[in-house]
């Protein structure tokens, strides 16, 4: 084996350990070695009919999934999309769809070893149709966020993931400046609602994409 190989073998042994473990949790779990790979997994797990929620996430923008949809004409929930376009209110009412939405599409900011999911969100739509609403709820969450422990998967969320997309949003935040969270407890800080997601009821509706390419963050 040449140096490539060598490290795609080693990445699929992690997502195969990781995989066992996750689908004792009750995710369906699958692999995907590429960014390109993940998409078109991801695409076809996204049911035929009905509204689709797109909820922040940096993994399915950077691997074209939310863009495909985006051009399909599909009926979408979508946060991105309408945050900023609508008012405060009527943007409210519109991500409470997302709960009878038919699916929604989203990553994760950690893992651990186990296969527990981690989130920190900033309003909770999105950790809180992870959980209940959708019958459907499809993640791609890339290897790099795979942390060995409870506590790094959470250092993980919180030193890492918050203060990149704080960044991403220009949050008046210190984190911004900074790079690392200083418990900012502001109006404007993304991290007020903590989920960890240990496993999926019912079985298969959380289904997990892992992804050998480094996205999101
Ligand atoms: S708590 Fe505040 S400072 Fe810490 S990462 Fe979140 S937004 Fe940034």
């Amino acid at each position: 084996m040449n140096d490539m190989e060598i490290k795609a073998w080693h990445l699929q042994c992690k997502a195969g350990r990781l995989m066992k473990k996750m689908e004792k949790r009750g995710f369906q779990v699958a692999y995907a070695p590429t960014a390109e790979e993940a998409k078109k997994a991801i695409l076809e797990q996204v049911p035929a009919t009905g509204a689709i929620g797109l909820l922040g996430s940096q993994t399915m923008n950077q691997i074209g999934v939310f863009a495909h949809l985006r051009a399909s004409g599909r009926e979408l929930v979508d946060h991105a999309g309408q945050k900023g376009v609508l008012g405060p209110d009527d943007f409210w009412n519109y991500m409470a769809r997302v709960f009878t939405a038919e699916a929604m599409l989203a990553s994760a900011n950690a893992v651990d070893s186990e296969g527990r999911l981690y989130n920190i969100d900033g309003t909770g739509n999105r950790v809180a149709s992870m959980i209940f609403g959708p019958k459907k709820v499809i993640l791609g969450i890339s290897l790099n966020k795979v942390a060995d422990s409870p506590e790094e998967a959470w250092k993980r969320a919180r030193q890492t993931a918050s203060p990149m997309n704080s960044q991403r949003l220009s949050l008046p935040t210190p984190c911004v400046k900074s790079g690392h969270c200083h418990d900012c407890q502001l109006e404007a800080s993304i991290c007020n609602y903590f989920t960890v997601i240990d496993r999926s009821r019912p079985v298969g509706r959380i289904s997990v994409v892992l992804i050998g390419e480094d996205c999101g963050y």
